[in-house]
């Protein structure tokens, strides 16, 4: 079995993946292959230590070569949940793959779009996270499909293949979706509603002449770069959306770590990279 999974290619993961690669541990670390959106578009940084005026892309383009002669591989999935066993964990990717670990360290960053109302009092009851995971559950059915980022869009079509009608929300540029049974919004959604599962999705006003108010749905799919930790992991303490830690990055469940901006402010380079030393460090620890 894995000693870790790290959940997050940000500098808080590859900081963590490269400290457990010194202290000989065996670790996967999930997240992209363009490493994280928030390093590839900064301008330009100039508070990391030994780096002045570099650009995002720069700094990027040297922590991939870093990882590269360090033998590290980025896995290119998207963990869909964490599953707190005992004495170990059982992670799920959105591709369908389950893997195994003693520890996890979670260093999956912060989303900055803020949740829609009902979306936590829903999860589970309609409202998933999880294309592959639960689209099979909507076969036939309507469902809405908001989606931050074109990175996601491919899941979009794999819910259209089940569901009979998707009225998809995009929050980016270029959709390149053309399926007859898609409709698309460009309106924010208020709310998800329902009694014991998600029965609409309510607007402002009509999104158009011929889509009402509250909107008929079976469900919600929220197709988002980064999960809330606590919807990532169950029975995660959380407080104000950040992951709770002690000083040595270690959270209420036995074995898991959290690092990098889910833990909180300030949401910077350094503390991230900081704290990925120090997850793994504890994760070797707690190992012995
Ligand atoms: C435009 C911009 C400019 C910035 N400039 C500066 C600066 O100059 N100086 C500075 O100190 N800070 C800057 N910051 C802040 C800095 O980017 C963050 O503090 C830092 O990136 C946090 O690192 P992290 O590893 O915690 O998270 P992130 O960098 O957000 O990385 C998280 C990673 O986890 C992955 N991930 C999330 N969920 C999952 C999942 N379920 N499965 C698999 N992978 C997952 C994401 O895809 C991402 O790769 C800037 C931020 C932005 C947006």
């Amino acid at each position: 079995m894995l000693d870790c999974i790290i959940v997050g290619s940000g500098l808080a993961g590859i900081s963590a993946a490269l400290t457990l690669q010194s202290n000989r541990k065996e670790f996967l670390l999930f997240g992209s292959p363009s490493l994280s959106e928030k390093i590839e578009k900064a301008e330009k940084i100039h508070n990391y230590p030994g780096l002045s005026d570099v650009s995002g892309k720069e700094f990027c383009a040297a922590l991939k070569a870093q990882l590269d002669e360090a033998k590290i591989e980025i896995k290119n999935e998207k963990v869909a949940g964490v599953y707190a066993l005992k004495e170990k964990f059982s992670i799920l990717t959105q591709e369908g793959n389950t893997y195994e670990s003693r520890t996890i360290i979670l260093a999956c960053g912060v989303e900055s779009i803020r949740l829609i109302d009902g979306e936590t009092e829903f999860l589970g009851r309609g409202v998933s996270y999880c294309a592959t995971c639960d689209g099979f559950l909507y076969k036939g059915k309507t469902i809405a499909v908001v989606c931050t980022t074109k990175r996601l869009e491919h899941e979009i079509g794999y819910l259209a293949d089940f569901a009979e009608k998707v009225y998809l929300i995009p929050m980016y540029k270029d959709v390149e979706i053309d399926r007859d049974n898609v409709t698309i919004i460009k309106k924010m959604p208020q709310k998800i509603q329902g009694k014991l599962r998600v029965e609409s999705l309510a607007f402002a006003a009509p999104p158009s002449e011929d889509i009402p108010k509250d909107l008929s749905v079976n469900g919600v799919f929220m197709l988002r770069e980064s999960v809330a930790p606590s919807v990532l992991v169950g029975g995660l303490e959380t407080k104000d959306g950040h992951v709770v830690v002690q000083r040595d990055m270690s959270t209420n469940l036995p074995g898991c770590f959290a690092a990098g901006d889910c833990t909180g402010r300030p949401y910077q380079y350094t503390k991230a990279a900081g704290e990925g030393n120090i997850a793994a460090h504890s994760v070797s620890e707690y190992l012995k």
